[in-house]
Parts: structure tokens; C-alpha cells; sequence
């Protein structure tokens, strides 16, 4: 879509503007268990979705990551040492 920005004189200047329409996009941690070595670094990010028991096992959250949740899984993700995490 194309939508005037500005008008001088007898010109114009036009801007495009791209009209996207917003949709959020709700997404899951996935865990591939066999990268995973329970160092938790994941855990000291996010302690309220992941989770170390006593026998070293990862636990993830069920569940869609909320919202306002998600910058801090994608920093779980990226920061995993062993590229153990993805958002799907
Ligand atoms: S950071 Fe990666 S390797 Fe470490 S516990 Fe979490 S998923 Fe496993």
C-alpha cells in the first residue's frame, strides 16, 4: 500500500507503507534429549520453564511459551551449549 507521507507544494513524497497483519504466533520448547547434558544453563535462564531433578533429567514446561515469556526462551536456546533446544 502506498500512502502519502508528506506533501510540498505541488509534489508529494510517498512512503510505502507494508500493512502486515499482526498475528501471534504462540510456540513450544523442544528438547532433543540426545544432545541434552543437564548442565542447566537453561535453568538458570528460565528456572520457571525448565527444570534439573535429582537424576540430572530435563523437565520443560507443557505448553505454549507465553508471550512475554518467549525473549527468555529464545535466550535458553540460543545459550544452550550443546544446541539441545528449539522453538517450534
Ligand atoms: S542448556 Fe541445553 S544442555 Fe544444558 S540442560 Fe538445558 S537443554 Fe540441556
Amino acid at each position: 500500500m502506498i500512502s502519502p507521507l508528506f506533501r510540498f507544494g505541488d509534489g508529494a513524497v510517498w512512503v510505502s507503507v507494508a500493512k502486515t497483519a499482526w498475528k501471534e504466533v504462540l510456540m513450544k520448547i523442544i528438547v532433543d534429549f540426545d544432545r541434552c547434558e543437564a548442565n542447566g544453563v537453561c535453568v538458570g535462564i528460565a528456572p520457571d520453564m525448565f527444570e534439573l531433578d535429582d537424576d540430572d533429567m530435563l523437565t520443560v514446561a507443557e505448553g505454549d511459551v507465553a508471550p512475554d515469556r518467549l525473549a527468555d526462551a529464545e535466550e535458553a536456546v540460543a545459550q544452550c551449549p550443546k544446541a539441545a533446544l528449539r522453538l517450534a
